[in-house]
């Protein structure tokens, strides 16, 4: 029997034998020991499976990587040391010098960076598309050497909702895979691959983690995407990898090429691996995604019904409110609901920002969201500092957006505070 959400949280990933410990057990080891030195060269060679070397596997990490590939009802997945290793691998793994690929421009400032700074400099040229765009439209910018199409479910920080069949079909239509970063909404409330997304990846940092305890990352295949119909395209996946004897993945290890490659490769050269401990506080945090995620929701909607209503707010942008622009792309992808976070402007603009965020008691500046406490940020003067003012625009980011993100603290608190510091302006 196929078990619900709440009882993935709980029970996927790490499943005890007679006698073994309830709770994941932090494999706090380097290394992995065999009796011969033929057993170990066929690990090598990934003839045999088993652990050898923590930065490739451990029984930790597979065991939180396997919960998180349940919940998002993937094939095969691997954490990483942050969301912005996971997706720098998910891309790297099949762009390489010379190759193009298209994301949301609306996405998260440090993978803004990754794609249009730092990919660059590698040969990989990255196209920035307003997601808003008709399908027509966005077919335009895809060329011969387009690899892949990227895009956050719930976007950060101007929490926009992406129309995911939309960009599958495109995507798919062009011959390459959609790869979504689903951190904001979690498997609890949406999943990518129902909706056609091929890879999914996660800052686990954020709702997973949920207590602000550890960075760390995670992607996930669904193993939909057909390699070798595309093989043209995809030579790290359908041709030999000299570094393992001229293994092809995408015929040797099918469903699982894609991550398969992704720890053989990139792991193995780049190293972002994630501790066994961060990976055990990661679980910790998973057993109770579900519980958190409905509490984040519903602060959140009672905090954005307050601010609409507050005369000193200008605007409010929560997709669960009946007002908002992407209202009706949430009914269909976050029928339970978005996330804790929502984005709003106070009158007055920038100046009137920086009084109302100074003047808070409960919530705290910080550079972080999505965790148990109410926390926000001014992307203009924090995240996004780097952007220019067009760069920020075409992000979608106005100089006024307050990042709020509502914690499980009792609502009626949240708004308090919200509501006195509103009244310092
Ligand atoms: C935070 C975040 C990232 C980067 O994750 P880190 O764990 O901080 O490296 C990527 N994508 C989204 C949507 C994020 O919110």
């Amino acid at each position: 029997m196929d078990s619900k959400l709440e009882t993935k949280c709980i029970h996927e990933g790490w499943k005890p034998k007679r006698g073994e410990p309830r709770q994941l057990p932090i494999y706090q080891s380097t290394t992995f020991k065999y009796d011969t030195s033929e057993e170990m060269g066929q690990l090598f060679d990934l003839e045999a499976e088993g652990y050898f070397y923590t930065r490739l596997q451990n029984p930790t990490n597979d065991a939180v990587a396997g919960k998180i590939c349940a919940l998002e009802g993937g094939v095969a997945a691997m954490l990483t040391s942050s969301g912005q290793a996971a997706n720098f691998y998910a891309v790297f793994n099949i762009c390489e010098t010379g190759d193009h690929f298209i994301a949301s421009s609306a996405i998260y400032g440090g993978t803004f960076n990754l794609f249009g700074v730092t990919m660059k400099k590698m040969g990989i040229e990255c196209t920035f598309v307003d997601q808003e765009l008709s399908e027509e439209e966005l077919s335009k910018y895809f060329k011969p050497n387009t690899k892949a199409v990227f895009g956050e479910t719930i976007t950060n920080p101007t929490v926009s909702v992406l129309d995911i069949e939309k960009f599958a079909r495109l995507a798919h239509s062009h011959g390459v895979p959609l790869i979504i970063d689903n951190t904001f909404a979690t498997p609890i409330n949406c999943r990518p691959f129902e909706w056609g997304a091929d890879i999914v990846t996660h800052s686990t940092t954020k709702y997973m983690d949920g207590h602000a305890a550890g960075v760390g990352g995670c992607i996930v295949d669904s193993g939909n995407f057909d390699w070798n119909a595309h093989a043209d395209k995809f030579p790290g996946l359908t041709t030999p990898d000299d570094s393992y004897h001229g293994i092809i993945y995408a015929e040797k290890f099918g469903k699982a090429a894609y991550i398969t490659k992704a720890t053989s490769q990139l792991m193995r050269d780049f190293g972002a691996v994630q501790s066994p401990q961060n990976a055990f506080y990661l679980n910790l945090g998973l057993e109770t995604l579900h519980l958190r995620m409905r509490q984040h929701c519903e602060n959140a909607l009672a905090a954005a019904r307050f601010l609409e209503k507050n005369e000193k707010v200008a605007w409010v942008n929560y997709s669960g409110l009946e007002s908002d622009k992407y209202h009706s792309l949430a009914e269909k992808y976050l029928p339970k609901g978005s996330c804790g976070v929502l984005a709003f402007g106070v009158k007055g603009g920038r100046d009137m920002a920086i009084k109302f965020m100074d003047s808070l008691k409960l919530a705290s500046i910080v550079t972080h969201v999505a965790d148990s406490k109410t926390c926000l940020l001014h992307p203009a003067s924090h995240t996004h500092r780097q952007l220019t003012d067009e760069q920020l625009r075409e992000s979608g980011v106005a100089p006024d957006l307050i990042r709020l993100s509502v914690g499980v603290e009792n609502a009626e608190d949240i708004i308090e505070d919200l509501r006195q510091a509103l009244e310092q302006i």
